[in-house]
């Protein structure tokens, strides 16, 4: 486990690392020669061959609000693909984030960048059904990305996204933001797309054209997508998504990745990704 926390002018932030692990890169689009001359890439962010990415929850304390964000997304693979270890696995986050000083009931409202599988949105009861992870939490998520949701149908035997999100839904936990909405004061969404229908970037910072920080959520899956150029293989719009990219990276404002492993952020100055914090 790994706590990094970055303090801003009015929100302290903060990654909980469960695991950070080596994937193909092919995951997020990329081969390995295409990121082979990074020379910032290790050794944070790629190993060898592979890329390194984390599963973590990042948390904004502001204003005596609590904040969580895209709660080990991505991860339904390897954490919640069998049934026989999927409980253990979200006990042992639930214990970790009470260790770390984020016990779940502490959280005000979970935004979501995007829908992508359940992770630590909702708990797995032993019947079967889904509850909120967070207990306390309203869950926010963009009302295209919702819309893109609603309008699909259940596919297989095996839909934990489905069967997960139409239970928040239907217990009555789930709004919505739209474009340049304060999520909450000091937090507007940018809604990109690019990425997947109402994909939505997060501005930190009292000033919403000169932010302190932005979450990228899946724009870039790791920091080498700030070097590696526009993903067609990872975005269904890629000049869109890499658009989005550079105009977050351009004035050295912090950045956070879901995704990446710890620290989990850094800047963009001179050609260069500078991890923060830690630092
Ligand atoms: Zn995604």
């Amino acid at each position: 486990m790994s706590v990094d926390t970055v303090v801003l002018q009015d929100a302290t932030l903060t990654r909980v690392g469960y695991i950070d692990v080596a994937i193909d890169p092919a995951a997020a689009g990329l081969l390995a020669e295409d990121f082979a001359d990074i020379d910032w890439r290790e050794p944070l962010w790629t190993e060898g061959d592979q890329l390194r990415a984390g599963a973590a929850v990042w948390f904004a304390d502001i204003d005596g609000q609590r904040l969580a964000f895209d709660p080990v997304q991505a991860a339904d693979p390897v954490l919640r693909s069998d049934p026989d270890t999927e409980r253990s696995q979200q006990t042992a986050i639930a214990e970790l984030l009470v260790v770390s000083g984020f016990d779940r009931a502490s959280v005000d409202v979970l935004v979501m960048t995007h829908i992508e599988g359940v992770g630590m949105c909702a708990w797995h009861n032993d019947d079967g059904s889904w509850s909120p992870f967070f207990p306390n939490a309203n869950v926010i998520v963009s009302a295209p990305a919702l819309e893109s949701f609603l309008a699909r149908e259940r596919v297989g035997d095996l839909d934990i996204e489905y069967d997960a999100w139409h239970a928040l839904i239907d217990q009555g936990v789930v709004s919505t933001y739209v474009d340049g909405d304060s999520v909450v004061d000091g937090v507007r969404a940018q809604v990109t797309g690019a990425h997947c229908p109402g994909h939505s970037i997060l501005h930190f910072g009292p000033d919403a054209y000169s932010p302190e920080a932005t979450m990228l959520g899946h724009l870039a899956i790791s920091p080498v997508h700030l070097a590696t150029g526009e993903c067609p293989l990872q975005h269904p719009d890629p000049a869109t998504a890499w658009s989005a990219l550079s105009a977050a990276a351009e004035d050295g404002r912090i950045l956070i990745g879901p995704l990446w492993p710890a620290p989990g952020g850094g800047r963009w100055m001179n050609n260069e990704f500078i991890a923060t914090p830690g630092a």
